[in-house]
């Protein structure tokens, strides 16, 4: 099993003074694009936080069923969707209710990525998804 920490988002380490910055680029949950995979699913609340869980188990696969390893999961409803965007948000005050690892992914996928950016998670690497002819 691949721990969270592991995942491909990016530089991992110390991430400085960024959380202490106004205005901080975040990953949300988003129904933007979805449709565009087969496999797109969407059951988490558009607009909440998209937090990254670790897969069930190792012979998942990236389309599979379960769905865990294409998700990202909505801080609040802890439902699933397929889909999240980067938005940058004034209010961070959510961070102190999230453990150091999600906020290691939080920080990681706005260092990433840019504003507007809808991604998307492919088992353990998280991508930036441009339109339909790239899937
Ligand atoms: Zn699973």
């Amino acid at each position: 099993m691949i721990s969270i920490s592991e995942l491909s988002v990016g530089p991992s380490g110390y991430f400085g003074g960024q959380m202490a910055k106004k205005g901080m680029l975040v990953p949300l949950v988003t129904m933007e694009t979805q449709g565009f995979r087969q496999s797109d699913f969407f059951w988490a609340k558009a607009g909440e936080l998209a937090l990254l869980k670790t897969g069930c188990d190792d012979y998942e696969h990236v389309d599979g069923g379960c769905g865990c390893k294409r998700s990202f999961t909505g801080f609040s409803s802890r439902k699933c969707s397929t889909t999240a965007v980067i938005v940058e948000v004034d209010d961070t005050s959510f961070l102190r209710k999230l453990t150091q690892e999600e906020i290691n992914w939080v920080v990681r996928a706005g260092r990433r990525f840019n504003e507007g950016d809808v991604i998307e998670r492919r088992d353990n690497k998280i991508q930036k998804r441009v339109n339909a002819n790239d899937v």
